[in-house]
């Protein structure tokens, strides 16, 4: 699978469903016998304009870009952040100072860990022969799938709030310290008070941070700790500098 394919389903995921118009163009269309109906598959000539007319394409060939943790040292505001996805719709990644504000860890299991296809990353059961997404490159194959953290966590500073960012496996067990299996069998005491220990703390968060069209920007969590207080304050005060 290349990591374009994986992207582009990504990208399909996240949008609202009957808000979103896709142009979809340069993708294999076949029909498919084992689901009587027209699928498309796509490959890296494909384009996919969201909403066409709406945005410019280009971020679409950038959001691949690979990314290194190291070399991501811009840091940013949450209103700066959204000031940056609104002015250019590419992605780019960057720090931010925050707090976690939206950490669903004490809802149902199911809401926090969930099954994915391996090839797609799209969400499945794992009772399925095969995977349901009609984009999947592995549709024709048994389905292969991996289970693991997937939230979508809010993330909230002096400037505002950045909402719905995607946190995943195997960033999620970095962030929280804990395997999958281990989370499953926490008490529900257990699971409020990892929580908590977020929820109170300024957080040093690496983003990936892509804008899709003018109400959808899609935040994926690259690395998540617990700030060093003495790195938050010489980072606040470069901030204010700015202003
Ligand atoms: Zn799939």
């Amino acid at each position: 699978t290349h990591s374009w394919d994986r992207e582009a389903i990504q990208l399909v995921q996240t949008l609202i469903p009957k808000e979103t118009v896709l142009f979809i163009a340069d993708a294999k269309i076949s029909f498919d016998s084992f689901r009587n109906g027209m699928t498309a598959s796509v490959n890296s000539k494909t384009i996919i304009t969201v909403n066409p007319g709406k945005i410019s394409q280009r971020h679409l060939h950038k959001h691949s870009l690979s990314y290194n943790l190291d070399s991501i040292t811009d840091v940013y505001t949450v209103s700066q952040v959204k000031q940056k996805t609104q002015e250019n719709p590419e992605v780019f990644f960057g720090i931010t100072y925050g707090f976690i504000s939206k950490l669903d860890l004490d809802s149902s299991v199911s809401k926090v860990i969930k099954t994915r296809c391996s090839r797609c990353k799209f969400q499945v059961t794992e009772d399925k022969q095969s995977c349901t997404n009609l984009l999947c490159p592995g549709r024709d194959q048994a389905l292969a799938s991996s289970t693991g953290f997937d939230l979508l966590v809010d993330i909230t500073d002096h400037t505002g709030t950045l909402h719905s960012c995607a946190l995943r496996s195997p960033v999620a067990e970095q962030t929280l310290g804990c395997t999958v299996k281990e989370f499953t069998s926490l008490t529900d005491d257990e699971r409020t008070a990892m929580k908590w220990k977020f929820l109170l703390e300024r957080c040093k968060i690496h983003v990936k941070v892509l804008q899709l069209l003018v109400l959808c920007r899609v935040g994926l969590i690259l690395a998540c700790s617990v700030a060093d207080p003495g790195e938050v304050k010489q980072h606040m005060s470069a901030l204010l500098q700015r202003l």
